[in-house]
This record gives structure tokens, sequence and C-alpha cells, in this order.
């Protein structure tokens, strides 16, 4: 093992035991076992750290705030000792020629072996003029520096697909990162902004490693996006059981039911929000946790694309039929007992399928009904 004792106080005040549980953590992130987490700590404390050099096109921030806003450990502390961040605008003091001449020389000294991460979205109309940095094109800088980067890393809905500078009319003519660079892969990170544990146990993977863990058809880290929000959601016993906010501030809403009916987008959005959850403050603090539907930040064609308030595609589930539901006006949708009804005369295959349109709502249950009469 190597001396992590050098480490004691160096993070952030992180004892030694700790900086172990905690690599021990990312291990667990990683779905790997408890014991990769000391080859983890070893590849970190070992030098040389790697350079990464981060650009940022049309960003709001978000993405780089997020990973300076979390605190066991001190995750701006931990990333500056574990990797060597040599050029990010946000953080970076030198400005202008000073700037662009280090995150050049950083580039030669590192030529095929930094990582390049980018936040923001590239727009590609009229030339790119949408966005320049140091007199170039913001898509000329990225294919630049993309050149001499061992690995690349798009952080960021905007940086993965375009992200909300893309949507509607798309005036720019935004795209993600994987548009432009096409001669080796780009992992995704999505997210608005994405989570920085996920960034942190991508990087860590590619130092301890020395290769990017398994990805998805989207290039999202499997470890991070392999599941759907709705399959590891606190408020799914409320959705099995047929149990839905209908309105904000209402008795469901009041009671922590599930958010489908608000336009939840969990059942259609791949993440790991509800298992690690955001800003180091426990379980429980993520958007659907604090009483919000997810809206779909990490799925290009849901978030920013989706209304709010439209339903989501039922992936993999549906509602029960086995229960009513809770807020079905007199008169409005169909009852349990009409379903039952139903279900006598024309057969259970039909009786469920009215009680799951009377779940999700009148206009729905209308629909069936007519279906119904029709046939
Ligand atoms: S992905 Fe979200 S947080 Fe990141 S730059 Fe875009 S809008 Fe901001
Ligand atoms: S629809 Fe949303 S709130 Fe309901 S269980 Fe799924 S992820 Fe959770």
């Amino acid at each position: 093992m190597g001396d992590l004792d050098e480490y004691e106080g160096a993070l952030a005040g992180l004892s030694r035991r700790e900086f172990l549980t905690y690599c021990t953590g990312v291990a667990a992130t990683l779905g790997l076992s408890p014991a990769f987490g000391v080859k983890i700590a070893n590849a970190a404390v070992a030098a040389p750290r790697p350079t990464v050099i981060w650009l940022s096109g049309q960003a709001c921030t978000g993405c780089t705030e997020s990973l300076l806003r979390t605190h066991h450990p001190s995750l701006e502390t931990l990333i500056l000792d574990t990797i060597s961040l040599d050029y990010n605008e946000t953080l970076m003091t030198g400005s202008g020629h000073q700037a662009e001449n280090w995150k050049q020389q950083a580039m030669k000294d590192n030529w095929g072996k930094y990582l390049m991460v980018t936040d923001g979205s590239i727009p590609t109309k009229d030339g790119g003029v949408y966005c320049k940095v140091a007199g170039k094109t913001y898509k000329d800088a990225v294919l630049e520096c993309a050149k001499g980067a061992a690995a690349v890393i798009s952080m960021g809905s905007c940086s993965s697909w375009g992200g909300w500078p893309s949507t509607g009319v798309n005036p720019t003519g935004a795209v993600g990162l994987n548009e432009i660079i096409k001669d080796k892969p780009v992992v995704s990170v999505p997210g608005c902004p994405p989570n920085p544990y996920n960034f942190l146990s991508l990087v860590l993977h590619f130092v301890a490693f020395g290769k990017l863990p398994e990805l998805d058809d989207k290039m999202r880290p499997k470890f991070a996006y392999g599941r759907l929000i709705h399959e590891n959601c606190e408020r799914r016993p409320h959705f099995d059981a047929g149990r839905f906010a209908m309105e904000f501030g209402d008795y469901g809403h009041r009671q922590g039911y599930c958010l489908y009916k608000l336009g939840c987008k969990g059942p259609e959005t791949y993440a790991n929000c509800p298992s690690v959850g955001f800003n180091d403050v426990g379980q429980g603090t993520w958007p659907v946790g604090t009483g919000h539907p997810c809206f779909g930040c990490t799925e290009k064609g849901v978030g920013f694309t989706k209304s709010i308030h439209e339903l989501a595609s039922l992936k993999s589930v549906a509602p029960p039929n086995s229960y009513p539901a809770v807020a079905v006006e007199k008169g409005e949708g169909m009852s349990a007992g009409a379903a039952a009804v139903v279900a006598g005369i024309a057969g259970a295959a039909v009786g469920a399928g009215a009680v799951i349109s009377s779940r999700l709502g009148k206009q729905d249950a209308k629909t069936e009904s007519s279906s119904t009469a029709a046939e």
C-alpha cells in the first residue's frame, strides 16, 4: 500500500481512515468489491497525478459549482490533490494570454495523456461565433484539445447532448460534444447539474485502472446510469399502491405520495440520484425526495424537451391494477366498482385496463370507456 499517511491533514482534514473509507465508498459506487477501495486509494496518492484540462462552452457554470459544493470530503480539495487540474476558466486565477499560454503548455507537456473535460454545449450555427474564447470558436478549441487527450468526458447535459441551449428553436445550433468529436469516445456524465460523485468516481476509476468503466449505449458510465430513477425511488411503494399526489400541496403531496401524475420523469430517466443524493446532507436530498418531480435532466429527449407536467412514458412498469385511485372525483374517471362491473361484463383484461385508465386520469378513462363501448 502507498504511503497514505502523507494524506493525513492534506485533504480538508481527512484522516487516513476517512480517506480509505471514502475510497471504499467510491468502489461501492462503481459496483466493485470493498477490496478495490485500497487500490483506488493507492492510485489516488501515487504520482504523477493525471492532468485535466477543463473547457467550458455554453454553460451556466452549474456543473463546476456543483463540483465545488460538496463537503464530505471537500471535493475541490480532493480533486485538486488527486488530479492536476491545469486549466479551468472558472477556477483559475490567470486570465487572457497567460491562461491561454498555460493551456497550450499543459497540452504540450502531457500530449496523449491528459483528460479533457468539458461543460456546456457547442454552438455550431454561423460558424460557431456564439461562443469564442481567446479568439477561437469554442468548437475549434475542443477539436484542438481533444487531439491530444487520452480520454474525453462531457460533464453535464449541455455538453452531453446540447441541454437547455439546444431546446426549442435552438438559435445557436447548440450540440453535445459527441457531435463534434468523432475520432475518439466521448464519455458522458449528464445531469443538470451532474452529480459530482459520479464524475469523481469516473476519474478515480480511470486513475486506478487506467481505463474507463463500462458504458451504456449513450456512453454513460453504467455504475451511475444503469438503472431507472423509478427503480430506486423511495416513493415507489406509493406508485405500486396507486397513491399519487394530484397537485402541489394537496393531501397526497404532503403525505409523500408518488409524483407520477405531476409529471415525474423517473420512469423514463436513468440515473442514480435516489441512491447518491445531492449536497452531502443525507438520504432523501434529491428533487423527488424534496417533493418535486424528476424532470429527466440526464435523458436526451426528456429533460428540456418534454414539458414539465407531461406524463412520463413507462419503460418498465405500469401502475398496478389492483388498487383504486385515491383522488377520483365523483362522476369523474372510473370508480373501482364501475371497473369491477366492466370486468364482469367484458372480462378481466378490459377491467384491468379500465382501472389503470381511471388512475391515469379522467381523459384517459373516457378514452378507455369509449373504446370499450365501441368494442
Ligand atoms: S448541464 Fe445544467 S448545470 Fe451544466 S452547464 Fe448545462 S445548464 Fe448548467
Ligand atoms: S414516478 Fe417519480 S415519484 Fe413516483 S415512484 Fe417513480 S420516480 Fe418516484
